[in-house]
C-alpha cells in the first residue's frame, strides 16, 4: 500500500512536467471516457488509504443519529439495508478480480487468484463493514426491524443467512431475494416495490441505506444513506 501511495504521489508531482509534449506534437482522442486502468488505480488508492473507511463511518454514524432520534417517534420503526458494499464486504474478491465482476466459475480460498462471484457468495465468508454493523446493533437496541433486500438470487439464501449472522447481524426481521433467473431494468425495479410491501405490513421505513443508487431510488423511506462505492455498479 505504501508503495501504491509513494507512486500516486510520484505521479501527481512528477507526471503533469514530463507528460508536456512540444506544442503540436501530440495528436490524441478527445472524447474518450475514463481509461478504466487509471479508475481501478483511483479506486485501490481511495480503498487502502482509508479515505474509504472513513467516508463509511461518517455516514454510519449520521444513519445511528437519525434512527436514534427518529424511532422512538413513529410505531414500527423499521431500517432497510443492502448487503454487498452495505452490510458485508467483498474487498477481497473484488482485489482478487482486479475490479472485474465475473458471475460464474469457481472459486477456491486455497488459492490466491480469480474467483467467481456466485461461487464465492455461497461461500459465506464476507466479513462484516463494521460501522454499519453498529448501526444494525443499535437499530435493534432500539427496537428497529431491520429488513435486508439484495439482488442476490434465492439460491443464496440459506449461504446469505449464514454469512449475515456469522457477521453479526443475527435478529434480523426478513431477508429479501429475487428468484433465480429474474431480470431488471434497474434493481430498483425490484427493490422499491419491496419496500412498499414492508410499508403496507405496517412498518415506518425510516432509513434507507446501500451503495448503489438503485438501492435508494423510488421513494418509500424517510432518509437514504448512500455508501461509497467506487468497485462496480449496479445499475
Ligand atoms: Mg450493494
Amino acid at each position: 500500500m505504501r508503495g501504491r501511495l509513494a507512486f500516486a504521489a510520484f505521479l501527481a508531482l512528477a507526471a503533469p512536467a514530463a507528460a508536456q509534449p512540444a506544442p503540436g506534437a501530440l495528436v490524441a482522442p478527445a472524447q474518450q471516457p475514463v481509461n478504466v486502468g487509471d479508475a481501478k488505480f483511483a479506486a485501490a488508492v481511495y480503498h487502502d488509504s482509508g479515505a474509504y473507511q472513513r467516508e463509511i463511518a461518517v455516514i454510519a454514524e449520521k444513519a445511528s443519529a437519525w434512527i436514534a432520534e427518529r424511532a422512538p417517534q413513529v410505531t414500527r420503526p423499521a431500517l432497510v439495508l443492502d448487503i454487498d458494499e452495505t452490510a458485508l464486504s467483498n474487498w477481497d474478491i473484488i482485489k482478487r478480480d482486479d475490479f472485474g465482476r465475473i458471475i460464474p466459475g469457481p472459486c477456491s480460498l486455497g488459492q490466491d487468484g480469480p474467483c467467481g462471484w456466485a461461487a464465492w457468495d455461497l461461500l459465506g465468508v464476507d466479513p462484516a463493514i463494521e460501522p454499519v454493523r453498529e448501526v444494525f446493533a443499535k437499530a435493534r437496541a432500539l427496537g428497529v426491524a431491520v429488513f435486508f433486500i439484495s439482488g442476490r438470487p434465492e439460491s443464496q439464501r440459506e449461504a446469505t443467512d449464514r454469512n449475515l449472522v456469522a457477521a453479526g447481524y443475527g435478529g434480523y426481521e426478513k431477508l429479501y431475494l429475487p428468484a433465480d433467473g429474474a431480470n431488471f431494468a434497474s434493481l430498483a425495479d425490484y427493490k422499491m416495490p419491496i419496500r412498499t410491501q414492508i410499508e403496507a405490513e405496517g412498518y415506518a421505513i425510516i432509513a434507507n441505506m446501500g451503495d448503489q443508487p438503485s438501492d435508494l431510488f423510488g421513494g418509500h423511506g424517510e432518509k437514504l444513506f448512500q455508501l461509497p462505492n467506487p468497485f462496480y455498479r449496479i445499475p
